[in-house]
């Protein structure tokens, strides 16, 4: 596929404690074993985007520390172009992350440096993609909506309340099922994506299902990021003039390859060898 792609979105420091099993409100749970990756929804989808083969820029920022430049030079081992990544005066932001034994997590995000991302100065081609989430201001979001005159896609995680112009302008919306029952708006859109974990994903267009594709199965280590994959690739499928099933079954594949990876920009093949394997 020959595709350019811009991802607007949050860059993370992601801290990860690995448990036997995820504790209750007020309780400790020992054993857990650390570890230090690079994530955030929005660096996590340009990395994979990049992996996947689309040129990739991405527009976030980080803060004067030293996980920002970690993780810029994340960005840029996957293929990333960060020039229109800005540092910001606040920390980078941090997710704080537990994963059980299950592959099952819970997360705290500090935002940080991602409150302070910002549009000025950047220009939109109308040949180029655009791809973003909401772990940056809404009002990014809805500049966004306005601004880009090519396909705009909206990963609406975490849920909240989509105002009613990116409801309308956006060319895809991508959800979990847990998102798409909390955003009841979503049922005029123009083409949404919900996601089911390990039952796969399936394709809507104003409510009505057009498309569904059962999940390639998968030995699940860790589901983060695998949502992120998911997105990069169905949005690259998309653009790159796939039909619904087919961009839907490529794009379960990079999911399923995602949840087999502990870290959540993990290294993915380029997405016409996932299509391959799956004719
Ligand atoms: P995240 O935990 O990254 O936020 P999410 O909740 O946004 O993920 P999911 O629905 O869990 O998204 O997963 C996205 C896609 O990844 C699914 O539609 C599916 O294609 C793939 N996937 C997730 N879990 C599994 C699994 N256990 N086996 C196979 N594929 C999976």
């Amino acid at each position: 596929f020959d595709c350019s792609l811009t991802v607007v979105g949050s860059i993370n420091a992601d801290i990860t404690a690995t448990i036997s099993r995820l504790p209750a409100a007020g309780e400790t749970v020992g054993g857990g074993r650390l570890s230090r990756s690079p994530g955030g929804k929005g660096a996590n989808q340009a990395a994979a985007a990049a992996r996947l083969g689309a040129r990739t820029r991405m527009i976030g920022a980080i803060g004067p520390d030293s996980d920002g430049q970690a993780m810029l030079h994340a960005l840029r081992t996957a293929g990333v172009r960060t020039d229109d990544i800005a540092e910001a005066t606040a920390e980078t932001g941090t997710a704080l992350i537990m994963v059980d034994a299950a592959g099952e997590n819970q997360i705290a995000v500090c935002e940080g440096a991602n409150a302070e991302v910002s549009l000025a100065g950047i220009e939109f081609g109308a040949d180029e993609a655009v791809l973003t989430q909401l772990e940056i201001s809404l009002d990014l979001i809805v500049e966004l909506a306005d601004r880009v005159p090519g396909f705009l896609a909206v990963n609406a995680a975490p849920a909240l309340p989509l105002p009613a112009e990116v409801v309308d302008r956006a060319d895809l919306i991508i959800v979990n099922e847990f998102e798409y029952s909390q955003l009841p708006q979503l049922r005029t859109a123009k083409l949404v994506a919900v996601t089911f974990g390990a039952k796969g994903s399936a394709l809507l267009q104003k409510g009505e299902q057009i498309a569904f594709a059962e999940a390639v199965p998968a030995t699940p280590v860790s589901t983060v990021g695998a949502g992120d994959a998911y997105c990069a690739a169905l949005t690259i499928g998309l653009i790159s003039g796939l039909g619904p099933e087919r961009a839907l079954r490529a794009a379960n594949a990079v999911g399923a390859a995602a949840v087999e990876v502990a870290f959540a920009q993990p290294e993915f093949d380029r997405l016409e060898n996932y299509l391959s394997t799956l004719d």
